[in-house]
């Protein structure tokens, strides 16, 4: 099957990753989470929650219990903590080892926390630790990259030397919506 085929069947959608979530956080915090409490944290109305709480119970990752509580599955408190864990190893790699700003890295690190496979962040959390730490080749290794030069800066279209006939930077930085300008 195609990957993008194979995604779509087990997909939790960006929101209801953070309904997990939240959930997660009222329970740890208040000992409870309420579909009202869901609601405030959100800054969604009562509806919506109760109705994102029937399908992620329809995908056994909630229960909906007595009183309006609500209760993470094995699997949905699984979900939740992964995905929390998931967004603070992309935002540290994203400060600490590309030097992106906080603020673009917080955005970018919620927008794939739910999206990245746990191989990929066990990874990333490797790579990070190791070029932060003491170890003196992680030491040379930050020296030498905070000096050398942006990749794929200059050189004449279409011709550039690291990604072949086609730049992937330039079409990168391209804004969407407008052709690449053509010299
Ligand atoms: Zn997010
Ligand atoms: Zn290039």
């Amino acid at each position: 099957m195609e990957i993008w085929k194979k995604y779509g069947e087990k997909e939790v959608s960006h929101s209801m990753a953070h309904y997990l979530q939240t959930v997660a956080l009222l329970k740890a915090e208040k000992g409870h989470a309420r579909v009202g409490d869901i609601a405030e944290h959100l800054g969604v109305s009562k509806s919506g929650v109760t109705s994102m709480l029937r399908s992620l119970e329809r995908r056994g990752l909630v229960r909906h219990e007595r009183y309006g509580c609500v209760e993470l599955t094995d699997e949905g408190s699984g979900f939740a903590s992964r995905t929390e864990s998931s967004r603070i190893v992309l935002s540290m790699f994203l400060t600490e080892i590309l030097g992106i700003p906080e603020e673009m890295a917080t955005e970018d690190a919620c927008m794939i926390e739910h999206l990245v496979s746990p191989e990929v962040s066990v990874e990333l959390l490797r790579l990070t630790t190791f070029v932060r730490s003491r170890h003196p080749a992680a030491v040379q290794f930050r020296d030498a990259y905070r000096l050398s030069p942006r990749t794929c800066a200059e050189h004449a279209p279409g011709a550039c030397d690291m990604c072949g006939s086609t730049c992937l930077r330039d079409s990168l930085v391209t804004p969407i919506g407008r052709a690449p300008v053509r010299g």
